[in-house]
């Protein structure tokens, strides 16, 4: 008799302990996400869950050996964790790799000006966003800068609720006949984008009310005008993670994309000992505008960091970090596009993922002719399948809307370039990249599941 398959809603017939698990997994997911609000402060913060895990330093160890737990920042914005296996590491590893960073504004390098005797902030957006979006909506600033004397000062406003809060206005309804004219993508100018920053004038000669807020933020930072040119500033959404819906089934926050992904790898590789293949979370940088540079997936601070990993277990030639990729197993923690009821029109429903169903599988990305991918292989894909399904993990696949719609990618290819096998595997969200990002509890919960069998299981 041949068995048909029938995709299957996670909340059905589910035990009430397993419903409790999901439900406290996932408050620590949401100070995960009120804790790192920028690729800075959520590498920070991972650092910090690792080591209250017992991870330490790459440098603090001489050589390594099976069930050592180590770490490795990047820059401040991405770390590579691992545990060593009982293999050697040629024999390959089972890699997590997501992305820290989510689109924002960008403070400019000289960002600070008065107009109209208001003092505002210009950016640079940052990622794909909806300019639209992010008008009207209280943001909070955090990020670093390098001082004068070449010291760095750290800057975090707006998440304390005692804390002042800042916007971008938008034109008021009764006077936007033109702007209402305009396309979805022509709405808000990026030149637009400023953020209101203050208003009371002070007693400079001109510029008075730029002026007086320039002595209140050197009055609480020490910051003078040009400390701003060798900054990085970030502006991001202000609030806190919520329970989303009457029954608290869904998460809502900035920033899922893909911090949802790196705190169920996170998980995952804490609950990782002694592994067979040598598990690694890798947790990168600049994935939204392309992977780019030393801190992103296109670096080559995984390859370098590896191989400096194998010349710690045993004696070290240019072959044995070769052998290790081309033996190893990525999955590509990045989010999916749910089916949203509001937009059916841009899903093929047979091939897209709902909320509730799952740890999202991803076999390609791309767009068009799924242009630009990484197509995973029918073995990978009957591999990461059946892991799931012994380890009692509810799954799904399904790609990125219907066929011609838009399309996008992931670190996936990078990785796979490297002669890695790799599939996108994560969270399916709603309203990505808006300011509010909606996930699925039982999804998150599945998620990290997934990824702790990944790190976990024995292969050839
Ligand atoms: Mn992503
Ligand atoms: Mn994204």
């Amino acid at each position: 008799m041949s068995k048909m398959y029938v995709r299957k809603n996670g909340w059905e017939n589910i035990k009430a302990e397993t419903k409790k698990e999901i439900m406290d997994f996932c408050e620590g997911y949401k100070d995960y996400l009120n804790n790192g609000k920028t690729e800075r402060l959520c590498c920070e913060n991972t650092i910090k869950i690792a080591r209250e895990n017992g991870f330490k330093s790459l440098d603090q160890f001489e050589t390594l050996k099976a069930g050592d737990k180590v770490y490795v920042e990047n820059k401040g914005k991405g770390v590579m964790l691992a545990v060593i296996g009982t293999e050697p590491i040629a024999n390959g590893i089972n890699l997590v790799a997501a992305h820290m960073d989510a689109p924002r504004l960008d403070l400019k390098q000289n960002p600070l000006y008065e107009d109209t005797e208001l003092a505002l902030f210009k950016t640079h957006y940052y990622g794909g966003i909806k300019k639209y979006q992010w008008t009207a909506v209280p943001l909070e600033i955090h990020g670093v800068l390098i001082n004068g004397k070449g010291e760095k000062v750290t800057v975090s406003i707006g998440a304390d609720e005692n804390d002042p809060v800042f916007c971008v206005t938008d034109l008021l309804p009764h006077l936007a006949d033109n702007q209402m004219k305009k396309t979805g993508r022509e709405l808000i100018d990026g030149e637009n984008l400023n953020v209101l920053i203050g208003s009371i004038c002070g007693d400079k000669e001109k510029d008075k009310v730029k002026g007086a807020v320039l002595d209140i933020i050197f009055d609480k930072y020490g910051i003078v005008e040009e400390d701003f040119i060798s900054g990085e500033i970030e502006v991001v959404p202000a609030g806190k993670a919520r329970d989303v819906g009457f029954d608290r089934s869904l998460i809502g926050a900035y920033a899922q994309d893909d911090r949802v992904c790196s705190y169920t790898a996170l998980k995952g590789i804490m609950e990782t000992e002694k592994p067979q293949k040598t598990a690694v979370c890798l947790l990168v940088d600049k994935e939204e505008i392309g992977s780019m540079g030393n801190t992103g997936m296109r670096s080559a601070f995984f390859q370098d960091t590896l191989a400096i990993m194998i010349s710690m277990t045993c004696e070290y030639n240019d072959l044995l970090i070769r052998k290790a990729l081309a033996n190893s197993i990525c999955l590509s923690a990045d989010v999916g596009a749910a089916v949203d009821p509001n937009y059916k029109e841009v899903y093929e429903i047979n091939n897209s993922p709902l909320l509730n169903y799952g740890v999202l599988i991803t076999k390609y990305t791309g767009s068009r002719g799924k242009g630009g991918s990484n197509d995973a292989s029918a073995e990978l894909v009957g591999f990461v399948r059946n892991l799931f399904n012994q380890n009692d993990v509810n799954w799904q696949i399904g790609e990125l809307g219907k066929v011609d719609a838009g399309g996008g990618g992931t670190v996936a290819q990078y990785v796979a370039n490297l002669n890695v096998e790799t599939i996108d595997c994560g969270v399916p969200v709603l309203s990505m990249h808006s300011p509010f990002e909606i996930t699925s509890k039982l999804d998150v919960y599945m998620t990290y599941k997934a990824y702790k069998a990944f790190y976990n299981c024995e292969r050839n």
